[in-house]
Order: structure tokens, then C-alpha cells, then sequence
């Protein structure tokens, strides 16, 4: 059983990270800032809710976000494992995540942290660009579909910029979530899960790197 978090700040490589991961191991891939987007366009209470915060770049208060999580980590479907992709954020969430993985007896096997330059986060974020159809992730200039213009998850041919993904909002993006990630990579290295990764290198080193850690714990 592997039941991974994945730290790091937004363009860090944290969904790409996933998709390997999820290849290989067929972990369930949850991600708060994709159930959040979902729950947008599909107008529900948590997405109206959630709207005014992320067009702002701030973070959802931590007991909606955690009620969430909780809800979707009781689903059937998470039989081999999970990998948390954006939550926890704050010391506040990573308690109230040991609460749910006690209760659900889901217990944390490591956290990764995927480490990347700031200089580089503001340019792969700027450069990202997501299909309308799927949420498949792309970059204009480090990762293009295989076919200009067709998702090649999906063959969908809309794609669109994130709201906050835009330069006005991406500073204070950047700004919450580093303030939280020092003292979150503290909490986990002190029960000795953390593994730190440098994001910076190829995809698919950060893959082998990544998986030379999810190798002992299968
Ligand atoms: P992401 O796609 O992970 O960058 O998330 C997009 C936005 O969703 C964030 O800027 C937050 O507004 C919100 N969000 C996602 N995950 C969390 C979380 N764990 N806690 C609070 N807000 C979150």
C-alpha cells in the first residue's frame, strides 16, 4: 500500500509527477485544486463557495478543503493507494489530515516534496495552459500536445488559461503557499516521511527519482 503526499508549490511538476506515478503504480490521484475546479463548473455549494478565494489566489478555509479530502478518500475506489496532490497546505491541514487517515485507517506511507526555483515557478505557470475537455495540463514551452492543437489525453480541441494562472494573481499565489510550506515540510520530516526532491531536472529523472522512493514502501 502506498499512500503518498505530494508537497510543493504551484508548477513544481506535482501533476505531472502524478501521472507517472499513477501509470506505474495505479494509485487513485486526488487532487483539491481539480475537485475544486470541478466542483466551479459544476456550480455546486463547496464551488461557489470556493470561487471567491481561488480567483484571489488565497487558499479555501481548511475545514472545507478537509471535509473534501475526507469525503473522497472514503470512496471504494481508493484500493491500491493515494496520492494527495495539493493538500495537505498549512500545519493546519496536515493535523486535520491525521485525523482522517486515523479514522479512515489509511495511514501516510511518505511525503515528497518536488522543489523548484521561484524564478521558474512564475515561468512555468505563466507558460501553462490546461484542455477544457479533460484538465489535462500543458506548457507552451516545455510540454505541447504530440498534435498542435488536440488534447492528447482526450483529443479535445479547447484549451484555456487558468484564471489563476494569470500574472496578476500567480505573485499572490506563490505568496500564501510559501509562507505555509516551510513549516509543513517541517511537520512531516518530523515523523520522519519526507523525502526532497529537486524539481528542477527532467520529468523523467524527477520520475526515477521519485519512484527510488515509492519502490521501498510497495
Ligand atoms: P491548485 O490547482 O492546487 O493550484 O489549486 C488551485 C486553488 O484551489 C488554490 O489556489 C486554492 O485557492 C484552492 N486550493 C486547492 N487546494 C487547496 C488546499 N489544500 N487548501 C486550500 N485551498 C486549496
Amino acid at each position: 500500500m502506498i499512500n503518498l503526499i505530494l508537497l510543493g508549490l504551484p508548477g513544481a511538476g506535482k501533476g505531472t509527477a502524478s501521472e507517472k506515478i499513477v501509470d506505474k503504480y495505479h494509485l487513485t490521484h486526488i487532487s483539491t485544486g481539480d475537485m475544486f475546479r470541478e466542483a466551479m463548473a459544476n456550480q455546486t455549494k463547496v464551488g461557489l463557495e470556493a470561487k471567491s478565494y481561488i480567483d484571489k489566489g488565497n487558499l479555501v478555509p481548511d475545514e472545507v478543503t478537509a471535509k473534501l479530502v475526507e469525503e473522497r478518500l472514503s470512496q471504494p475506489d481508493i484500493k491500491e493507494g493515494f496520492i494527495l496532490d495539493g493538500f495537505p497546505r498549512t500545519t493546519n491541514q496536515a493535523e486535520l489530515l491525521d485525523g482522517i487517515t486515523e479514522r479512515l485507517n489509511k495511514p501516510l506511507t511518505s511525503v515528497i516534496s518536488l522543489e523548484v526555483a521561484e524564478e521558474t515557478l512564475v515561468e512555468r505557470l505563466s507558460a501553462r495552459f490546461m484542455c477544457k475537455d479533460c484538465g489535462a495540463t500543458y506548457n507552451k514551452l516545455t510540454k505541447k500536445p504530440k498534435v498542435e492543437g488536440t488534447c492528447d489525453r482526450c483529443g479535445g480541441h479547447d484549451f484555456y488559461q487558468r484564471e489563476d494562472d494569470k500574472p496578476e494573481v500567480v505573485k499572490n499565489r506563490l505568496e500564501v503557499n510559501e509562507k505555509m510550506n516551510a513549516p509543513l515540510k517541517d511537520f512531516y520530516e518530523k515523523k520522519g516521511l519526507l523525502t526532497v526532491i529537486n524539481g528542477e531536472q527532467t520529468p523523467e529523472k524527477v520520475f526515477e527519482d521519485v519512484d527510488a522512493v515509492l519502490s521501498k514502501n510497495k
